[in-house]
């Protein structure tokens, strides 16, 4: 996958550019070495807007007994607290590591315009981490999971949305 998207992306991106990604990336590849000397994963990610660092992020995940402490979901956290919103619109997620679906579906939520990664699923799971695992699984009938997903759907399931809807002071996102 990545043979594809590499050459696409570079190819789209503006003169310059690939030296601004580098700096950013072997920025959040610091993050992700020294927080293994801090007890975290091996993982880090900044989070850029217009060329200025608005957040940085490292796995956390052991330390604060959060399985969703990834060093991207850390780093959006951070940045929408930096700036007071819950959209991340136009700024790029550098990440150490090719983001696992729980970060890559963390930055679609968060809106991001780019997402920008050193390492891949591969050199993860030589590291013993489950993102490669996790990819395999979403393309799999969910049947054949270890763990059970399973659809309950009382009368009034869709009630939270029509309560959702019916709120004109709500704030869509
Ligand atoms: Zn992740």
């Amino acid at each position: 996958m990545n043979d594809i998207d590499t050459p696409d992306a570079a190819a789209h991106a503006a003169p310059g550019q690939a030296a601004l990604d580098a700096k950013w990336l072997a920025r959040a590849i610091d993050l992700a070495t020294l927080n293994v000397s801090q007890g975290g994963g091996p993982f880090g990610a900044v989070i850029v807007r217009d060329g200025e660092l608005i957040a940085e992020g490292q796995n956390r995940v052991t330390a604060n007994l959060d399985p969703t402490a990834h060093a991207e979901v850390t780093a959006i956290r951070a940045a929408c607290q930096a700036v007071g919103d819950f959209s991340l619109a136009g700024m790029t997620l550098y990440t150490s590591c090719e983001p696992c679906p729980l970060c890559l579906s963390a930055s679609l939520w968060a809106r991001l315009a780019r997402v920008v990664f050193a390492a891949d699923r591969d050199d993860a799971a030589r590291g013993g981490f489950d993102d490669r695992e996790f990819y395999e699984l979403f393309a799999r009938d969910r049947a054949t999971w270890g763990m059970a997903v399973e659809a309950v759907r009382p009368e009034n399931a869709p009630e939270p949305f029509d309560a959702w809807l019916a709120l004109e002071a709500r704030t869509d996102y």
